[in-house]
């Protein structure tokens, strides 16, 4: 079991979250096994009502300053119900749309301080992605196809693997300026 103080953050300007993960092995080796679960303690516990933790839907395992090709979503609905719960290694991109959506408030990140300037904007991502990965939930490789909302947050784990953040994709001069093709959900 995982507490609290078990999940080290790291946050702007720490220089390792503008560095490249690397490929695990698979079968994973126990210390990525655990690590995935700390992830997967974390995230779900900051969904919870009375959690600690600052609400999140996924996190990437260079968030605690670990350049592996790993991250975590867990996305669900009002009744509880998940609409995405997955642990991804290993990811590739496959596709994507051309169409691109933006959260139509923009997005937060853990790794970047809420009171930070510049995060204000949209974040133009691609509507639907197709992503190859090593399931941890089914010890396999699997093709996940996804549009919309996991689309968004696929998107954002999987930059985070290349050492990119949201604040990248924010237009600086005009952050709430529609752009072609693009469309707010
Ligand atoms: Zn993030």
């Amino acid at each position: 079991m995982f507490k609290f103080e078990d999940v080290k953050l790291v946050q702007l300007p720490e220089k390792v979250l503008r560095e490249k993960s690397h490929d695990v092995p698979i079968p994973l080796t126990q210390e990525d096994d655990e690590l995935i679960q700390k992830m997967i303690y974390h995230v779900d516990d900051s969904q919870e009502p009375l959690t600690k933790f600052r609400p999140a839907v996924g996190v990437a395992a260079v968030q605690y300053g670990i350049l592996k090709n790993i991250f975590y979503i867990m996305i669900q609905d009002e009744k509880g119900e998940y609409i995405f719960k997955d642990a991804l290694i290993n990811p590739v991109m496959l596709g994507h749309s051309d169409h691109k959506i933006s959260l139509s408030e923009g997005e937060g990140c853990l790794s970047v301080n809420e009171n930070d300037p510049g995060q204000e904007g949209y974040v133009f991502r691609y509507s639907r992605v197709v992503v190859k990965a090593y399931s941890y939930y089914e010890k396999k490789w699997k093709t996940y196809d996804v549009s919309g909302y996991p689309a968004i947050v696929m998107q954002h784990e999987y930059d985070h693997l290349q050492g990119k953040l949201f604040i990248d994709h924010i237009d600086k001069k005009n952050p709430w300026e529609m752009k072609k093709n693009s469309s707010t959900i």
